[in-house]
């Protein structure tokens, strides 16, 4: 069972998030379990604050070093990643690698952040969802617990269809229909109606790589295309020039 430490001054926000889809799924079947900590049941302070002033001045307070390390002494805790926005941004690569890891410590920041010396000596590595910031760790680390389970086996129902997502092979995903056939005079391909497997196959190669070329170019440097890619691409590229001509 893969162990998530959650450590918080909000354990009340990871509630609703145990109580939905495939992480009440992870957890009813014992494949994952969330273990929330309470950061401010290991503060030494009779009030129970957990944070105060920065030395030097200005504005928000800083969450302090003695806490921190008290709650990472009760548990085993595993890597301890601090959500934050200095860390490296988040990838799909970053969260197969962790999927890997048996227990995880998310120690998630509140107000100005931490005390440097918590960085310095307790976090193994600071994690950032991106080039913004919001008000709390709490977010993210939900985020990162969901991106992780759904990459456990037992968890997601289709681990084939994992393969296919967005980034999982470096491509974005290709596009999918359900029903109705026509809707506002809008038809699903003839192709995906044929049962050619192998047709269907090749459709959606082309449309996964049109789909990166078009959105997200950059993408497409970090991927070895192979000589089908290279001229299924070169005919999604026909199809786009003719359907501009039309
Ligand atoms: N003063 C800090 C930001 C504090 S925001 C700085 O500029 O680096 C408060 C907390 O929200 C952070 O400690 C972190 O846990 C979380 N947070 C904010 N933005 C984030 C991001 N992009 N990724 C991950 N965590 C983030």
């Amino acid at each position: 069972m893969k162990v998530f430490n959650i450590i918080t001054v909000y354990p009340d926000f990871f509630q609703s998030f145990e109580e939905h889809g495939l992480i009440k799924k992870g957890l009813n079947r014992n494949l994952i379990n969330l273990n929330i900590i309470n950061l401010r049941d290991f503060t030494e302070d009779k009030h129970k604050r957990v944070d105060f002033k920065s030395y030097g001045g200005g504005p928000g307070m800083v969450i302090q070093y003695i806490p921190v390390k008290n709650a990472l002494k009760t548990i085993n805790s595993g890597k301890c990643y601090l959500l934050s926005p200095q860390g490296k941004p988040l990838t799909q690569n970053k969260l197969e690698n962790l999927s890997k890891e048996e227990n995880i410590t998310f120690l998630c920041g509140r107000y100005e952040g931490m005390d440097q010396r918590i960085l310095d000596n307790l976090v193994d590595e600071e994690i950032s969802l991106g080039d913004y910031v919001i008000s709390g760790g709490e977010l993210p680390a939900a985020l990162i617990i969901e991106g992780i389970s759904r990459l456990i086996p037992g968890i997601a129902e289709n681990i084939e269809s994992i393969k296919n997502d967005s980034f999982c092979n470096g491509l974005l995903d290709y596009p999918h229909y359900t029903k109705p056939e026509n809707i506002d005079n809008l038809k699903v391909p003839d192709v995906l109606l044929s049962g050619n497997h192998e047709e269907i196959r090749l459709w959606r190669r082309k449309q996964s790589l049109g789909n990166t070329m078009l959105k997200r170019p950059d993408l497409l440097k970090n991927v070895n295309l192979s000589k089908e890619d290279d001229r299924l691409l070169q005919e999604f590229i026909s199809e786009q020039k003719a359907k501009e001509i039309e």
